[in-house]
């Protein structure tokens, strides 16, 4: 692969990060996925504003206009021939030369890392058709979780113990409710009603998430949002995840009760087409 690293373009064994980067040492970066279908970007705009927030939560700058950042999406994708796929990118603090809880001061430039990965026919995995088992486990995560920060051990140590169960994934119960997946956030369906939780800390605000609440009122179909438990989750007709990763992702068993009649619900198989052809429209 070819790899972008602070402006530079080089063959992935070629791009070091130093050892003092903040990213490293202390997991200070943000991060991004994007999806790229035919050749183009999913859901765009959308990864640039929560890019932009992520980085003024932890008091960073953006090091790139969104018009920048396109040009360097459109650019890895040319170079990696590209077709369906993913772009990483993250954001650190930098290289302040030794290690300080304190952040440099002034500020020293930031470590930009792009990356690609090609998954040919993302868009058509067989996952779809047969949908997920997630297991529950305790959130035990900061309380920040609308910062896309890369301290991700605890997501890692759940989606480990989840294929140690024989599931897919897991969800995170904090107070009897769900917050959102590992790495995607949670839905349920009840009569009709499409339920995923409300914004706040608690949770990332995902984009998928944003735009399948948009298509679906676009397509009279309602939304609610607000907490569940895993036992309403597990008694609901549908359940599905939403990820730039996945799209919509039907789960057809939680903690081990099947959901519906244990295969992809209706609304989740409606919804995901939907995703699909409305953001292929306007991919950038
Ligand atoms: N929640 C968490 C914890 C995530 O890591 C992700 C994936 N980035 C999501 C939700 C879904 O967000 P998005 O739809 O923007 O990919």
């Amino acid at each position: 692969r070819i790899v972008h690293l602070n402006g530079e373009w080089l063959p992935e064994a070629e791009a070091k990060v130093s050892i003092f980067d903040r990213g490293f040492l202390m997991g200070d970066g943000v991060y991004e996925v994007t999806s790229v279908l035919g050749g183009k970007l999913i859901d765009f705009e959308g990864h640039c504003r929560r890019l932009d927030r992520s980085l003024k939560e932890l008091g960073m700058g953006n090091p790139h206009t969104d018009d920048e950042w396109l040009a360097i999406h459109r650019e890895i994708l040319n170079r990696n021939n590209i077709g369906d796929g993913l772009i990483y990118l993250q954001v650190t603090r930098g290289n302040p030369g030794d290690r300080d809880f304190a952040y440099p001061n002034p500020p020293v430039p930031q470590t930009v890392v792009l990356f690609t990965q090609s998954k040919p026919g993302i868009d058509k995995t067989p996952l779809a058709d047969s949908g997920l088992k997630v297991i529950s486990l305790p959130e035990l995560r900061w309380h920040r979780r609308d910062i896309k920060t890369v301290q991700l051990l605890y997501p890692s140590m759940c989606k480990m113990a989840a294929k140690a169960a024989g599931a897919d994934d897991a969800w995170f119960v904090e107070d009897g409710k769900v917050t959102e997946g590992t790495s995607n956030n949670a839905w349920i369906v009840k009569g009709g009603k499409i339920i995923t939780r409300q914004l706040s800390n608690d949770l990332l605000h995902g984009i998928t998430r944003a735009s399948v609440i948009r298509f679906a009122k676009e397509a009279q179909m309602e939304i609610e949002e607000r907490a569940f438990t895993i036992e309403e989750a597990q008694a609901a007709d549908e359940a599905f995840i939403t990820s730039a990763g996945v799209f919509v992702m039907p789960v057809v068993e939680i903690d081990g009760a099947t959901i519906g009649d244990g295969t992809p619900g209706k609304v989740a198989r409606r919804l995901r087409e939907l995703y699909l052809d409305e953001t292929r429209k306007v991919a950038l």
